[in-house]
Protein backbone atom coordinates (compact mmCIF):
# COMPACT_ATOMS: atom_id res chain seq x y z
CA UNK A 1 0.00 0.00 0.00
CA UNK A 2 1.58 3.14 -0.88
CA UNK A 3 1.67 5.05 2.28
CA UNK A 4 1.71 8.47 -0.67
CA UNK A 5 -1.56 8.92 -1.25
CA UNK A 6 -2.32 9.62 2.32
CA UNK A 7 -0.25 12.86 2.51
CA UNK A 8 -0.27 14.97 -0.39
CA UNK A 9 2.53 17.91 -0.55
CA UNK A 10 1.39 20.67 1.67
CA UNK A 11 -2.70 20.92 2.28
CA UNK A 12 -4.21 17.72 2.51
CA UNK A 13 -5.82 16.88 -0.38
CA UNK A 14 -7.82 19.63 -1.08
CA UNK A 15 -6.26 22.02 -3.83
CA UNK A 16 -7.19 19.37 -6.57
CA UNK A 17 -11.16 18.63 -5.26
CA UNK A 18 -11.84 22.11 -4.74
CA UNK A 19 -10.00 23.55 -7.74
CA UNK A 20 -12.75 22.33 -10.63
CA UNK A 21 -14.61 24.31 -11.92
CA UNK A 22 -10.90 25.90 -11.95
CA UNK A 23 -12.64 28.99 -13.54
CA UNK A 24 -15.78 29.01 -11.64
CA UNK A 25 -13.28 29.88 -8.76
CA UNK A 26 -12.73 32.65 -6.80
CA UNK A 27 -9.80 34.28 -7.45
CA UNK A 28 -6.54 32.80 -6.69
CA UNK A 29 -4.70 34.70 -3.80
CA UNK A 30 -1.61 35.57 -5.84
CA UNK A 31 -0.30 34.45 -9.31
CA UNK A 32 1.78 32.00 -7.93
CA UNK A 33 -0.04 28.84 -8.37
CA UNK A 34 0.06 29.45 -11.97
CA UNK A 35 3.85 29.66 -12.17
CA UNK A 36 4.19 27.19 -9.64
CA UNK A 37 1.36 24.14 -10.96
CA UNK A 38 0.58 22.97 -14.37
CA UNK A 39 -2.36 20.93 -14.70
CA UNK A 40 -2.74 18.71 -18.03
CA UNK A 41 -5.05 15.92 -18.82
CA UNK A 42 -3.24 12.64 -19.03
CA UNK A 43 -4.45 9.42 -20.91
CA UNK A 44 -6.48 6.59 -18.56
CA UNK A 45 -5.37 4.12 -16.46
CA UNK A 46 -6.85 0.71 -17.45
CA UNK A 47 -7.58 -1.95 -14.69
CA UNK A 48 -9.58 -5.09 -15.23
CA UNK A 49 -13.08 -3.13 -17.12
CA UNK A 50 -12.28 0.16 -15.30
CA UNK A 51 -10.60 2.50 -17.48
CA UNK A 52 -9.31 5.32 -15.16
CA UNK A 53 -8.93 8.91 -16.37
CA UNK A 54 -5.38 10.21 -15.07
CA UNK A 55 -5.16 14.47 -14.37
CA UNK A 56 -0.73 15.12 -14.06
CA UNK A 57 -0.25 17.79 -11.75
CA UNK A 58 3.34 19.40 -11.69
CA UNK A 59 3.79 21.13 -8.40
CA UNK A 60 6.89 22.62 -7.56
CA UNK A 61 6.56 22.06 -4.07
CA UNK A 62 5.68 18.24 -4.13
CA UNK A 63 8.44 16.21 -3.11
CA UNK A 64 7.37 12.62 -4.17
CA UNK A 65 4.95 11.39 -6.41
CA UNK A 66 1.91 11.74 -5.15
CA UNK A 67 -1.45 9.81 -6.24
CA UNK A 68 -4.59 11.19 -5.05
CA UNK A 69 -8.26 10.65 -6.06
CA UNK A 70 -10.70 13.85 -7.48
CA UNK A 71 -14.12 12.66 -6.45
CA UNK A 72 -15.18 15.80 -8.10
CA UNK A 73 -14.36 15.33 -11.53
CA UNK A 74 -14.04 11.07 -11.07
CA UNK A 75 -10.17 10.95 -12.26
CA UNK A 76 -6.66 10.24 -10.48
CA UNK A 77 -4.45 12.85 -10.10
CA UNK A 78 -0.64 12.32 -10.35
CA UNK A 79 0.96 14.67 -8.52
CA UNK A 80 4.92 15.48 -10.05
CA UNK A 81 7.55 17.06 -8.27
CA UNK A 82 9.79 19.13 -10.47
CA UNK A 83 11.49 17.41 -13.19
CA UNK A 84 9.61 14.34 -12.72
CA UNK A 85 7.99 13.63 -15.82
CA UNK A 86 4.33 12.51 -16.83
CA UNK A 87 5.82 9.03 -17.55
CA UNK A 88 7.42 8.44 -14.16
CA UNK A 89 4.45 9.38 -12.81
CA UNK A 90 2.90 7.01 -14.96
CA UNK A 91 5.18 4.15 -13.86
CA UNK A 92 4.34 4.98 -10.05
CA UNK A 93 0.58 4.41 -10.67
CA UNK A 94 0.80 1.61 -12.39
CA UNK A 95 3.19 -0.17 -9.09
CA UNK A 96 0.39 1.02 -7.35
CA UNK A 97 -2.54 -1.01 -8.92
CA UNK A 98 -4.19 -2.35 -5.80
CA UNK A 99 -4.71 1.23 -4.15
CA UNK A 100 -5.88 2.81 -7.06
CA UNK A 101 -8.64 -0.54 -7.98
CA UNK A 102 -9.67 -0.06 -4.63
CA UNK A 103 -10.59 3.52 -4.57
CA UNK A 104 -11.93 3.49 -7.77
CA UNK A 105 -14.70 1.22 -6.75
CA UNK A 106 -16.20 4.16 -4.69
CA UNK A 107 -15.94 6.24 -7.44
CA UNK A 108 -19.60 6.40 -9.98
CA UNK A 109 -19.52 3.67 -12.48
CA UNK A 110 -19.57 4.86 -15.61
CA UNK A 111 -22.65 4.49 -18.35
CA UNK A 112 -21.90 3.77 -21.75
CA UNK A 113 -24.07 4.72 -24.73
CA UNK A 114 -25.82 1.68 -25.05
CA UNK A 115 -29.30 0.18 -25.40
CA UNK A 116 -30.86 0.38 -22.32
CA UNK A 117 -29.17 2.78 -20.59
CA UNK A 118 -30.46 5.83 -18.73
CA UNK A 119 -28.62 9.49 -19.41
CA UNK A 120 -29.27 12.91 -18.48
CA UNK A 121 -30.24 15.04 -21.54
CA UNK A 122 -30.43 18.97 -19.98
CA UNK A 123 -30.64 17.26 -16.81
CA UNK A 124 -33.65 14.84 -17.29
CA UNK A 125 -32.72 11.22 -17.31
CA UNK A 126 -33.33 9.97 -21.13
CA UNK A 127 -33.40 6.21 -22.04
CA UNK A 128 -31.15 5.21 -25.02
CA UNK A 129 -33.87 2.93 -27.59
CA UNK A 130 -31.86 1.54 -30.59
CA UNK A 131 -34.25 0.80 -33.98
CA UNK A 132 -31.55 -1.41 -35.94
CA UNK A 133 -33.75 -1.53 -38.95
CA UNK A 134 -35.37 2.01 -38.68
CA UNK A 135 -33.99 5.34 -41.05
CA UNK A 136 -32.34 8.41 -40.21
CA UNK A 137 -29.72 8.94 -37.11
CA UNK A 138 -30.59 9.72 -33.41
CA UNK A 139 -34.39 11.67 -32.59
CA UNK A 140 -35.54 12.02 -29.76
CA UNK A 141 -38.89 11.43 -28.85
CA UNK A 142 -41.40 10.80 -25.73
CA UNK A 143 -38.50 11.34 -23.40
CA UNK A 144 -36.39 9.15 -25.02
CA UNK A 145 -33.43 8.97 -27.35
CA UNK A 146 -34.06 7.08 -30.55
CA UNK A 147 -30.62 5.88 -32.84
CA UNK A 148 -31.41 4.15 -36.20
CA UNK A 149 -28.74 2.11 -37.61
CA UNK A 150 -26.03 -0.78 -36.82
CA UNK A 151 -25.33 -1.27 -33.14
CA UNK A 152 -21.74 -0.86 -33.87
CA UNK A 153 -22.15 3.14 -34.64
CA UNK A 154 -25.02 3.53 -31.95
CA UNK A 155 -22.59 4.94 -28.94
CA UNK A 156 -20.42 7.45 -31.87
CA UNK A 157 -24.09 8.48 -33.68
CA UNK A 158 -25.07 9.51 -29.76
CA UNK A 159 -21.96 10.89 -28.75
CA UNK A 160 -22.03 13.19 -32.27
CA UNK A 161 -25.81 13.68 -31.39
CA UNK A 162 -25.38 15.08 -28.01
CA UNK A 163 -22.06 17.33 -29.26
CA UNK A 164 -24.61 18.96 -31.70
CA UNK A 165 -27.39 19.58 -29.15
CA UNK A 166 -24.58 21.00 -27.04
CA UNK A 167 -23.29 23.27 -29.57
CA UNK A 168 -26.91 24.55 -30.05
CA UNK A 169 -27.32 25.15 -26.50
CA UNK A 170 -24.24 26.78 -25.53
CA UNK A 171 -23.91 28.99 -28.89
CA UNK A 172 -27.63 30.64 -28.32
CA UNK A 173 -26.78 31.48 -25.11
CA UNK A 174 -23.13 32.88 -25.15
CA UNK A 175 -23.75 34.93 -28.24
CA UNK A 176 -26.69 36.29 -26.66
CA UNK A 177 -24.66 37.02 -24.08
CA UNK A 178 -21.95 38.41 -25.71
CA UNK A 179 -24.10 40.51 -26.97
CA UNK A 180 -25.28 42.07 -23.83
CA UNK A 181 -21.64 43.23 -22.78
CA UNK A 182 -20.63 44.88 -26.42
CA UNK A 183 -18.70 41.23 -26.94
CA UNK A 184 -18.37 39.19 -30.17
CA UNK A 185 -17.39 35.46 -29.93
CA UNK A 186 -14.83 34.75 -32.64
CA UNK A 187 -15.37 31.07 -32.53
CA UNK A 188 -16.56 28.64 -29.69
CA UNK A 189 -15.32 25.24 -29.41
CA UNK A 190 -16.53 21.74 -28.00
CA UNK A 191 -13.75 19.63 -26.60
CA UNK A 192 -13.69 17.12 -23.34
CA UNK A 193 -11.08 18.20 -20.72
CA UNK A 194 -11.60 16.50 -17.39
CA UNK A 195 -10.29 19.55 -15.38
CA UNK A 196 -12.61 22.48 -16.20
CA UNK A 197 -15.91 23.46 -17.61
CA UNK A 198 -15.25 25.94 -19.95
CA UNK A 199 -12.39 28.59 -20.75
CA UNK A 200 -11.67 31.76 -22.86
CA UNK A 201 -8.99 33.09 -24.70
CA UNK A 202 -8.35 36.82 -24.81
CA UNK A 203 -9.47 36.60 -28.54
CA UNK A 204 -12.34 35.83 -27.71
CA UNK A 205 -12.58 32.46 -28.23
CA UNK A 206 -14.46 30.06 -25.91
CA UNK A 207 -14.15 26.41 -25.22
CA UNK A 208 -16.61 24.26 -23.27
CA UNK A 209 -16.95 20.46 -22.47
CA UNK A 210 -19.65 19.25 -24.85
CA UNK A 211 -20.96 17.13 -21.65
CA UNK A 212 -22.36 20.52 -20.31
CA UNK A 213 -25.33 19.06 -22.46
CA UNK A 214 -25.84 16.51 -19.33
CA UNK A 215 -26.53 19.50 -16.98
CA UNK A 216 -29.50 21.08 -16.47
CA UNK A 217 -29.95 24.50 -18.47
CA UNK A 218 -29.37 26.46 -15.61
CA UNK A 219 -26.15 24.84 -14.93
CA UNK A 220 -25.22 25.58 -18.86
CA UNK A 221 -26.25 28.92 -18.35
CA UNK A 222 -24.08 29.63 -15.77
CA UNK A 223 -21.20 27.93 -17.51
CA UNK A 224 -21.50 29.94 -20.41
CA UNK A 225 -22.54 33.65 -18.73
CA UNK A 226 -18.69 32.52 -16.09
CA UNK A 227 -16.40 32.59 -19.64
CA UNK A 228 -18.43 35.08 -21.35
CA UNK A 229 -17.50 37.14 -18.56
CA UNK A 230 -14.24 36.45 -18.70
CA UNK A 231 -14.21 38.31 -22.42
CA UNK A 232 -14.42 41.34 -20.47
CA UNK A 233 -12.80 40.77 -17.02
CA UNK A 234 -9.62 38.36 -17.32
CA UNK A 235 -9.87 37.47 -13.32
CA UNK A 236 -12.27 36.35 -11.07
CA UNK A 237 -11.88 39.64 -8.68
CA UNK A 238 -15.16 41.50 -7.76
CA UNK A 239 -15.97 43.14 -10.80
CA UNK A 240 -15.76 39.93 -12.77
CA UNK A 241 -18.71 38.42 -10.71
CA UNK A 242 -20.45 41.44 -10.84
CA UNK A 243 -20.37 40.90 -14.50
CA UNK A 244 -21.12 37.02 -13.99
CA UNK A 245 -24.81 38.04 -12.04
CA UNK A 246 -25.56 40.49 -14.93
CA UNK A 247 -25.25 37.52 -17.53
CA UNK A 248 -27.58 34.87 -15.63
CA UNK A 249 -29.52 34.44 -12.52
CA UNK A 250 -28.07 31.23 -11.79
CA UNK A 251 -24.74 31.88 -10.38
CA UNK A 252 -25.29 30.21 -6.69
CA UNK A 253 -26.98 27.39 -8.01
CA UNK A 254 -25.38 26.40 -10.80
CA UNK A 255 -22.19 26.55 -8.45
CA UNK A 256 -23.45 24.49 -6.15
CA UNK A 257 -24.93 21.73 -8.70
CA UNK A 258 -21.25 21.67 -10.12
CA UNK A 259 -20.17 20.77 -6.79
CA UNK A 260 -21.80 18.34 -5.89
CA UNK A 261 -23.13 16.82 -9.50
CA UNK A 262 -20.61 17.94 -11.67
CA UNK A 263 -18.75 14.93 -11.29
CA UNK A 264 -21.23 12.53 -13.34
CA UNK A 265 -20.81 14.76 -16.28
CA UNK A 266 -17.65 12.74 -16.55
CA UNK A 267 -19.56 9.66 -16.30
CA UNK A 268 -21.55 8.99 -19.41
CA UNK A 269 -20.23 7.74 -22.53
CA UNK A 270 -17.28 6.04 -21.46
CA UNK A 271 -17.11 2.17 -21.01
ZN1 LIG B 1 -13.17 31.85 -14.61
Amino acid sequence: MPKTPARPAGRRGKRGAQQAPRKSRKAPKSGRRHTAVRQFDGQFLAFDERRIPLVYRQDHRARTIILRFDREHGHLVVVLPRRTTPEAGRRFALRNRDWIVENAARLPRPVPFAAGRVIPFLGQPHRIRHWPTARGVVWMADGEIHVAGHGDHLARRVQDWLKLEARREIARRAHEKAAMIGKTIRRISLKDPKTRWGSCSPAGCLSFTWRLIFAPPHVIDYVVAHEVAHMKELNHGPRFWQLVSELTRHEKSARHWLQTEGLHLHRYGRA
